[in-house]
This record gives structure tokens, sequence and C-alpha cells, in this order.
């Protein structure tokens, strides 16, 4: 499962920045998904749960941001956010184009005591 493998990732990266900041307990932690990686909020929920069981993050409250999908044109250089994966410039209609965001995967921040 695709999601439990992030989170597992994740949980590791918690771990870290607790054992670095000799947090005793993690209170909140919020996590950053592109939407291209196409992680499933609920699934994601229930994998990082089970991660982060007998952890110093067991009873850390867990935040999701998903950050949209933007595209830069190198013909015209308009940068868009398509609503579906389509990956054509909207301005000119041109298919070159490079993907600004929307395939972060990443710990925003950590918070504890
Ligand atoms: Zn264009």
């Amino acid at each position: 499962m695709h999601e439990l493998a992030i989170a597992e990732n994740l949980v590791n990266i918690v771990k870290d920045v607790a054992a670095g900041e000799k947090l005793s307990k993690v209170t909140k932690v919020t996590v950053c998904f592109g939407k291209m990686v196409q992680v499933v909020p609920d699934l994601f929920e229930t994998a990082f749960r089970a991660a982060v069981a007998d952890t110093v993050a067991g009873d850390a409250e867990l935040d999701i941001e998903v950050l949209p999908l933007k595209i830069r044109c190198n013909t015209c250089n308009t940068v868009t956010g398509p609503e579906d994966y389509c990956f054509v410039c909207s301005a000119c209609g041109s298919s070159d184009i490079e993907i600004e965001s929307g395939r972060e995967l990443y710990v925003k921040s950590i918070e504890g005591e």
C-alpha cells in the first residue's frame, strides 16, 4: 500500500526530528502532499496511526495539506493550475510544460514538548 510506505518514511523523519530537538512528546505533525502524489487522506491517516503507535508521536494530531498541481509552459511561460491531469498549457496549447508543484511530499512542521 502506497500510503503505508509513505507514512513509514514520514514517521522516521518525525522520530529523527523529535530526537534531534529532544522532544519527549510530539503533539502535532503537519504533512504536505502534492496532488500528483495521490495520497488518500483517510488511508494515510490510518497508516500514519499504525506507524506512530508506540513512538514519541503516538498521540500526535495529524494535519494533511494537499498542494495543488501547477504547471509552467515553456513556450509562453504561463503558470496554470489544471483541475485534472491535463499537461497542456491552457493559454497557448503547448504540451512543452514543466511541473511547478504537485509532486511534493514532506513533513511541513512538527510540534512537541
Ligand atoms: Zn503556453
